[in-house]
């Protein structure tokens, strides 16, 4: 007899997987418990060369109280049925909503979505998971708060604890998330709720103000992890400065990404730039411009020649750098000096600013994202080649110039290897560099999705016998990313697993624990 479910999770029968399901239904509700195909459509779309099939869900369930989420735990450690937490479900060319294997149940909390609290003088916030950053945009402008936001390019979908709990990044000075994150509630897999830091404190004010509170310091071991359930989480917010200077600088030589980086990584370290610097590829951006198809006739990757070409017909620049000065006019004025003097040294910049460039969708929806605002512009990445195949693939080197050409000459070679375009950009940290690639891909090509896999698995292990680590991976390559960091952390993750989680019921497989 066919099974009433799509899937189920690996190694759980029927007539458990009914019991958890009833229970499930007794906690959350009949229509907060969802089975059909019809309704689980929306968690198994992937962006994945892989068959839909392998990240298929076996149920959604919604919660929307830490109380619903503490008796969930307590029904999959009985009937042994593993979850897959989201919050806001939009980790785009990460793995989606999807769960990392099939047969887990998607535990989607968007529905507990209320801000808890906003300080306007000490300037944080404290959410629960499904909190969107539009919800809070819109919450700042209605309260008229001076208060900023830093978000991931599809700011209004995704939301600050998703974004966050997978280390996520945006481009204002509060772009590197983790680093700004700021006590956390956690549900354990045995129920217990754990505040961390000064969270542990019954009576303190101080949870959202100082993070390390007394002993191990453990809101790390909660990201990119699969030891709790996150369930409210703390964040600083930048208070709005009185001016924001954005701006973009052209080069025309793929060789001159060496001498951007070197200009820039003291800019950065010294807080001239306070904002990641992003320097940009002509690919990467594209399509907010051009069609591939007037450039490229036939299979294979784009040719350089026809890479100059778009460049000169659409005024871009081969590398495309953004940055933004942030303070008092005096400050912005200062700094925008020391800026162009730098950049301007060697003849080869050209600078931009808003006033230059008008409603230029390319510099325009960068200036945007500065500021912490809503522009979904980035999502032209994908009408590059159609077909909706994405994968993110994002090796940390240093900051140095040294570490551009070498990484991009050998992601070129990996991916025209496989017909695929070099879609990509340097992002200059403080210390550290990721190089972003979008391998973009036409997921309704069977011969493209295999060859995108092959890529993908190559770039991952090209790149760390290099090692050029990974900082964040989508669900289908969790492992082969989590091996090449070695036996010892892979083996200090699974005693933690062990110990927490004794009997695997939270995102087994997320970064490769279990
Ligand atoms: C065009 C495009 C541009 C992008 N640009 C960026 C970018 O600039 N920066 C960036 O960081 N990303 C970017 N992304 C990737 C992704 O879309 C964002 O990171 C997005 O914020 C992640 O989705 P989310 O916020 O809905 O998180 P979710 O999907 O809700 O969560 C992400 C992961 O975190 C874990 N998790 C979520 N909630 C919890 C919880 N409550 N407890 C424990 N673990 C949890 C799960 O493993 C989950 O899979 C981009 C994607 C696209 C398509």
């Amino acid at each position: 007899m066919a099974s009433k479910y799509i899937a189920l999770p690996k190694g759980v029968s029927e007539k458990s997987f009914d019991a958890a399901v009833k229970e499930f239904r007794r906690v959350l509700g009949e229509a907060h418990v969802l089975v059909k195909a019809e309704q689980l459509a929306p968690y198994t779309k992937t962006m994945m060369p892989v068959p839909d099939a392998d990240h298929t869900a076996s149920a959604a369930i919604m919660a929307t109280t830490v109380e619903q989420i503490q008796k969930i735990v307590g029904i999959c450690n009985k009937y042994k049925v593993p979850i897959w937490t989201i919050s806001t479900g939009k980790n785009l060319g990460y793995g989606s909503a999807a769960p990392a294997e099939r047969g887990q149940v998607v535990l989607d909390l968007h529905r507990m979505n209320r801000i808890l609290e906003v300080d306007g003088d000490l300037c944080y916030a404290l959410v629960e998971p499904g909190v969107t950053y539009r919800q809070l945009y819109d919450y700042f402008q209605e309260h008229k708060l001076p208060l900023w936001l830093s978000v991931p390019a599809p700011s209004a979908i995704a939301g600050p604890t998703g974004n966050t709990m997978d280390r996520g990044v945006g481009y204002t000075p509060y772009g590197e998330h983790f680093l700004n994150a700021c006590g956390m509630e956690v549900v354990l897999a045995n129920g217990e709720i754990l505040r961390t830091a000064m969270g542990g404190l019954s009576k303190s004010n101080t949870w959202q103000c100082f993070k390390w509170g007394y002993g191990p310091y453990l809101d790390g071991i909660f990201t990119q992890s699969n030891y709790g359930i996150v369930t409210k989480f703390g964040f600083w917010l930048q208070p709005a400065p009185p001016v924001c200077k954005p701006f973009q600088i052209q080069y025309q030589n793929e060789a001159d990404v060496e001498e951007i980086v070197e200009i820039m990584r003291p800019l950065r370290i010294s807080g001239v730039i306070p904002n990641s610097g992003v320097i940009a590829h002509a690919l990467y951006e594209a399509a907010l411009k051009a069609k591939r198809s007037d450039y490229v006739k036939g299979p294979g990757s784009i040719s350089d020649d026809a890479v100059r070409q778009l460049v000169s017909d659409h005024k871009m620049g081969i590398w495309n750098v953004y940055a933004a000065l942030y303070g008092t006019k005096e400050q912005v004025d200062v700094n925008w000096k020391i800026v162009t003097d730098a950049f301007g040294k060697s003849g080869k910049a050209k600078f931009l600013t808003e006033e230059d460039v008008g409603d230029d969708p390319q510099f325009g929806y960068r200036a945007v994202l500065m500021r912490g605002g809503m522009d979904m512009r980035e999502f032209s990445l994908y009408n590059w080649r159609g077909g909706g195949g994405s994968l993110w693939f994002a090796p940390v080197s240093q900051a140095r110039g040294s570490e551009t050409l070498k990484q991009m000459k050998l992601a070129k070679q990996i991916l025209s290897r496989h017909g695929l375009d070099y879609t990509g950009e340097f992002i200059v940290g403080l210390r550290d560099m990721h190089h972003i690639l979008d391998m973009v891909y036409d997921r309704t090509d069977p011969e493209m999705t295999k060859a995108a896999y092959q890529c993908f698995d190559e770039l991952i292990t090209e790149f760390s016998a290099l090692g050029y680590g990974s900082y964040r991976t989508n669900t289908a390559f969790m492992n082969k990313v989590a091996e090449t960091y070695g036996p010892v952390q892979r083996s200090i993750n699974r005693r933690l697993k062990k110990a927490l989680d004794p009997n695997g019921i939270l995102a087994p497989g997320k970064s490769g624990i279990r």
